[in-house]
């Protein structure tokens, strides 16, 4: 399978690359294939040969939301990564390619004077993994930045969509509705016209508020889930008292109980654990938390 979409893509492509080194979590079993595109033609011949020869993709970014199961990944995984980072800058405008890191893209907002994306400098995203998730912090949210998205749907064609078509919502954009997932290839935002001196100060104190709260030392995937409509995910786990609670080496934060993290544990432990803090929070609270975290892969048998 490697050769043939080799051959037909042209672009390099590994055989059993582990997926573990590519998420934060440092959990994952491997990817069948794996290849990283460095341009939206080489990424659109890629998903050219895959549908020819029915191989199934998924695509990843910086994989700092994910919890790739031990058995890994069948078929291409494709990451949109530092092949595709470029950032380019026109008056309130900036366009990010999609591998691009949010924290080099807001560092490059910030040093050219563009305000409004302080709040993700400590996100460690992607640029499309941060426009697919939504993600946000401290009161801002991405999508309320962005303009535009370019593309390449699963078929090999090139999309462009609009602020409005992307519905963002909480943690939510249209892409992750779509069946197969359109993948991300450039973002461009408007941004506001500010000065660098007090967006790099605004960063510099939403870091340091981070590591005050957060347990940025140990793998995680941040919080593992969303915040239910009126209340936090992590004081309803720290009201159960489940901080510290563990199931193998994957663990509740005693730090942050929104944080699950991974202490030399496997991707089964961090999902057992996933579904019991959810199960127990259900039934002492009535509240039913949902995961952030995207679950992808297969079990090991
Ligand atoms: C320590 C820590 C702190 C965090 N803090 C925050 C926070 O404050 N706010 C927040 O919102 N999140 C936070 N996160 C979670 C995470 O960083 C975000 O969800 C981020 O946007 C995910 O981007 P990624 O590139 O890592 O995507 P991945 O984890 O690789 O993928 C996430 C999803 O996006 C899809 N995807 C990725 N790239 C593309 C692409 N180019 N095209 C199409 N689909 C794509 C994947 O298929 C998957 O479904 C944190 C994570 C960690 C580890």
């Amino acid at each position: 399978m490697i050769h043939e979409l080799q051959a037909r893509s042209g672009v390099d492509i590994q055989a059993n690359v582990p997926l573990s080194g590519c998420t934060s979590l440092r959990l994952g079993g491997p990817a069948d294939c794996f290849a990283e595109p460095d341009s939206s033609e080489a990424l659109a011949r890629l998903l050219a040969a895959a549908r020819a020869l029915a191989v199934p993709v998924t695509v990843i970014g910086r994989g700092s939301n994910l919890l790739v199961r031990d058995g890994g990944i069948r078929g291409l995984v494709i990451r949109i990564g530092r092949p595709m980072s470029d950032l380019r800058q026109e008056g309130l405008t900036v366009t990010a390619g999609a591998g691009a890191s949010l924290g080099e893209l807001a560092r490059f907002a910030a040093q050219r004077d563009l305000a409004g994306l302080a709040f993700a400098a400590g996100i460690p995203g992607s640029v499309g993994g941060g426009v697919v998730m939504n993600a946000g912090a401290y009161g801002g949210e991405l999508g309320e930045r962005v303009t535009r998205v370019e593309g390449v749907s699963q078929d090999g064609a090139f999309f462009t969509l609009s602020h409005d078509e992307l519905a963002f919502g909480y943690r939510h954009s249209a892409l992750q509705d779509a069946d197969p997932a359109p993948i991300v290839t450039r973002v461009t935002f408007t941004l506001l016209p500010g000065s660098r001196a007090e967006i790099e100060a605004e960063m510099a104190e939403l870091a340091r508020r981070r590591a005050e709260k957060q347990p940025l030392n140990v793998p995680s995937a941040g919080s593992t889930f969303k915040r239910p409509a009126g209340h936090f995910a992590a004081a309803l786990i720290d009201q159960c008292g489940l901080k510290g609670y563990a199931v193998g080496g994957a663990l509740v934060s005693g730090k942050h109980a929104g944080f699950l993290v991974n202490q030399g544990g496997t991707a089964a432990d961090f999902e057992r654990l996933m579904n019991e803090v959810a199960a127990r929070v259900l039934a002492e609270t009535g509240v039913r938390l949902e995961p952030e975290v995207r679950v992808l892969g297969e079990a090991s048998n």
